[in-house]
């Protein structure tokens, strides 16, 4: 940095010491003949006099051209600006930082095109799927875009209004207390109740509570976050969110939800049925708050496969 300093120093005099020799020149041409040229061959001796300035003038003006090549070029095109560069001549004062603030937003933006690029392919190893995972091989990769999470609240309603038909001991019911985003609370049977809360068709949390639990905070509005104060729900609703997050699939949105309603209706039976493993109702004083994602199979929690 130093180095450049001293370089474009040195080209600066060369300038100015070409200006001043150019000056002479044309003061000493602009005087004519003078009287200290004698009076033997005045004009002679005036031509001698301008050609030694101009040999003078040649010399300084080499000397600007050596001092210049030295000079390392300006990063160009790297921030060529076009004609914004001309801001930078602006005579207002409280505009001439116009054009040093550009440059700085331009290289802010370059750097942030860099980093998307480099989050994009590092993103691009990840695909965001939740479940699925195509352990078989990927021979068949389909590219897709997840947009299950921004579809048109008819369509939810109809997804719902299928599921609602195929059982009939489950009541539903949808609200929309934010915004389109549907909220769909579950009765199912006496057994207990839920709240699903959807992002488009895709399920992002479920609670379930006792059957004489409610959904409501102290101040009348809907509560998606207070656990039930009983173990047995609060295992089924950590066990229902594994089974939305198993059943969630961003081709098929409508099918994950319609899966997921299904395996949630087995829980139904939960007081009643006896575990598939160890053919007891309580185990340690909890039925079986497992079903299996497939076969729909009650387990208790220690009996899972
Ligand atoms: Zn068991």
């Amino acid at each position: 940095m130093d180095l450049q300093l001293d370089a474009l120093n040195e080209a600066l005099k060369a300038v100015k010491t070409l200006r001043s020799s150019v000056g002479n020149f044309f003061v000493t041409l602009s005087q004519g003949v003078r009287s200290d040229h004698g009076e033997d061959n005045k004009e002679t001796k005036f031509i001698l006099e301008l050609q030694d300035l101009i040999s003078e003038v040649n010399s300084h003006m080499r000397r600007v051209d050596q001092t210049c090549s030295c000079l390392a070029p300006a990063p160009e095109g790297l921030y060529n600006l076009g004609n914004t560069a001309l801001l930078a001549q602006e005579t207002t004062q409280d505009r001439q930082a116009l054009y040093s603030e550009l440059v700085e937003s331009y290289k802010w933006t370059d750097k942030l095109h860099d980093c998307s690029n480099l989050t994009v392919s590092y993103l691009q190893q990840n695909v965001m799927k939740r479940t699925y995972v195509n352990a078989a091989g990927n021979a068949k990769r389909r590219r897709y875009t997840p947009s299950s999470h921004n579809v048109p609240p008819q369509t939810v309603d109809n997804v719902i209004a299928s599921v609602d038909r195929l059982f009939s001991d489950m009541t539903l019911t949808v609200t929309r207390p934010y915004a389109t985003n549907a909220i769909l609370q579950i009765t199912l049977g006496r057994s207990l109740k839920a709240v699903v809360a959807f992002k488009g068709l895709m399920i992002e949390w479920v609670l379930v509570k006792g059957y004489n639990e409610d959904f409501v905070s102290e101040n009348g509005h809907l509560d998606l976050w207070t656990e039930s104060r009983y173990q047995v729900f609060r295992k089924i609703t950590d066990n229902a969110n594994a089974a939305m997050l198993h059943f969630y699939s961003p081709i098929h949105p409508d099918l994950a939800v319609r899966s997921f309603m299904t395996w949630f209706h087995s829980l139904m039976t939960l007081f009643t049925d006896s575990c598939r493993r160890c053919g007891n109702h309580l185990l340690l004083g909890m039925p079986p708050t497992w079903r299996d994602f497939r076969t729909l199979e009650a387990f208790h929690e220690d009996c899972k496969p």
